[in-house]
């Protein structure tokens, strides 16, 4: 547990769009409107979600912890 939690309002327009993405997917994911699958670079059922385009939620990649870290880093 952290001490400092940013407040919304302190956040970056980038890092809220990001935020509320992945607020809205993981909704989404709970109600089983969104079931998750295996990366789709290895087929690793531990994957993450990733999205490409913030200001599309719902628009997700699905990546192991080490194909997402490649995705960020390229
Ligand atoms: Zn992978
Ligand atoms: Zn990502």
């Amino acid at each position: 547990m952290r001490g400092h939690r940013p407040k919304h309002s302190e956040m970056s327009t980038e890092a809220r769009r990001r935020a509320t993405a992945r607020a809205y997917v993981n909704v989404y994911q709970r109600r089983g409107r969104l079931i998750q699958q295996p990366c789709e670079v290895c087929g690793s059922p531990e994957s993450e979600k990733h999205h490409d385009d913030y200001t599309k939620p719902l628009v997700v990649r699905w990546r192991c912890r080490r194909h997402h870290l490649d995705v960020h880093h390229t």
